[in-house]
């Protein structure tokens, strides 16, 4: 995610704390617990995601009634292995009327609690079996009390933004990055509406009366928070990319011709990232342009989310458009194939996607990285002191979402922490570790403790006192090479008011 000059006002979603108060019971004498929220115990977000399965896929059916404030009929079929003896199985999901559950076919009671829908099964469910969930709901683009929906209403249809915790509105699942799975989209439309998901498409075909079945899947697991749909009356702009690579991007229809020029940027930035740290990781990429002010971009994996006013907006100079494109491109490697498996682990897609944003405008565009390092530097003590430090962020103040950890400590100031790394381990052996990471953790998850390994590995040294200062500590560590880099007192207080920027 990047956020956009402009800031904007959203919707505060329900303080976590809020979520447990529903657990509490006196009935000592009943024979097993009362449906309760569960999660991952994730150290910023605990109730999220869900223990005891991993999810293999979802095949997610949406009805798009044609106008995007109503709900949307849905079917979510979930494919999942227990890992452990499941008397319940926590989904998340806390947007929209669920209507029926069953498990392998068999009807099954299901209650929401919190955060999570808890489906009993007739029998419980044995360690390492294969089983299925498929629940009847509705999806509701509509924000609830005091919360969005994962859906973004544009002005023709509907798009996605999950990030961090919104998946769960749109859909019920395990709703944190942790569990990847592969993902089939099923979208009917009515006449006049074009739908795209993540990945290929498998087919189109006729629905009941005038409406089409749009059907997209995934060929690499995905994480939920990277989900997209976007339905619309959009153009589909197909090019090829570098070895054939498809490019699609979808856009409002009348808008076009308009966006051409920008859209023909993307092979050449592909080709851009692929020098520096190896080969496109998924089947197709493109750009989604959808006339919503979302006040952000989102790397919704193969199909990432931009705003209109990106490359409408005169005042936006072309080095910024590009680097906004490529941090989003960026992603592609760090964030979605690489996926951080906690979400103090967001340093590794923020902090990567800022480097290539940065390096791209460096190289492209005459702005030198060091002068950007020099001022993130400047007010990392601040960014520290308000955020926390880069691999161990504070929890989001109340009001603010979960997306209050997207601070200015995971976008410049763990860029700061990778040219550190390149500083003290020279621009070789830097270069070399990048395209490893993405290879060693492609389609899967990492931790910070991973690339401290790898980066130890590759540099042939113990990098742990090295990273200790720079991804956990209070104060930003001496920059090797420029001793003579100074961070402001925090009293100055960067941090805020500079949100992801
Ligand atoms: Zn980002």
């Amino acid at each position: 995610m990047l956020r956009t000059l402009r800031t904007r006002t959203r919707i505060p979603r329900r303080p976590a704390a809020a979520l447990l108060a529903s657990a509490a019971s006196l009935c000592l004498l009943a024979a097993s617990a009362p449906p309760a929220p569960l999660g991952v115990g994730d150290r910023l977000y605990p109730h999220l995601g869900n223990p005891g399965y991993d999810v293999t896929a979802y095949d997610l059916a949406f009805t798009y009634p044609g106008g995007n404030s109503e709900p949307l009929p849905a079917v979510t079929v979930i494919t999942a292995r227990a890992t452990a003896w499941l008397e319940r199985i926590n989904l998340d999901h806390s947007h929209g009327k669920v209507r029926s559950v069953e498990v392998d076919g068999a009807p099954a009671v299901f209650r929401s609690v919190g955060e999570d829908l808890v489906v009993t099964p007739r029998v419980p469910l044995p360690p390492g079996l294969p089983f299925r969930v498929t629940v009847r709901h509705d999806s509701d683009p509509a924000p609830g009390k005091g919360v969005e929906s994962g859906w973004v209403r544009t002005a023709d249809g509907l798009a996605m933004a999950n990030q961090a915790d919104a998946a769960h509105r749109v859909f019920p699942g395990n709703d944190h990055p942790s569990d990847k799975a592969f993902f089939t989209f099923r979208i009917t439309t009515p006449k006049g509406y074009t739908a795209v998901a993540n990945g290929l498409p498998t087919g189109t075909r006729r629905a009941a009366g005038s409406a089409t079945t749009w059907t997209y899947r995934t060929r690499h697991p995905m994480a939920t928070e990277l989900a997209q749909v976007s339905v619309g009356r959009s153009a589909v702009v197909r090019r090829e990319g570098p070895d054939g690579l498809p490019v699609r991007d979808v856009v409002p229809a009348k808008d076009r011709r308009r966006l051409e020029p920008w859209l023909a940027k993307t092979p050449g930035q592909i080709r851009w990232m692929e020098r520096k740290v190896g080969g496109y990781p998924f089947e197709n990429y493109g750009l989604l342009v959808a006339e919503a002010q979302t006040g952000f971009e989102l790397e919704t994996q193969t199909l990432s989310l931009f705003e209109k006013h990106l490359f409408t907006e005169p005042a936006y100079p072309k080095w910024y458009v590009e680097s906004i494109m490529v941090h989003e491109l960026a992603h592609q490697w760090f964030g979605d194939s690489v996926t951080p498996r906690t979400w103090s682990d967001l340093w590794l897609s923020e902090g990567h996607a800022t480097w290539y944003e940065a390096l791209y405008a460096e190289e492209t565009a005459d702005r030198p990285l060091k002068d950007r390092m020099r001022a993130a530097y400047r007010a990392s003590d601040a960014w520290r002191a308000s955020g926390g430090p880069p691999a161990r962020p504070e929890a989001p103040k109340a009001g603010s979402g979960k997306i209050g950890i997207f601070r200015p400590n995971v976008y410049d100031g763990s860029a700061l922490v990778l040219y550190a790394l390149r500083q003290e381990i020279g621009r070789p052996a830097f270069e070399r570790l990048e395209r490893a990471w993405v290879g060693t953790h492609r389609d899967g998850t990492a931790t910070a403790a991973d690339f401290v390994r790898l980066a130890s590995e590759i540099a042939g040294r113990d990098l742990d006192g090295f990273f200790e200062g720079w991804l956990y500590g209070e104060k930003t560590p001496p920059m090797p090479g420029h001793p003579d880099w100074r961070s402001r007192a925090p009293e100055a207080k960067a941090g805020a008011g500079e949100q992801g920027r």
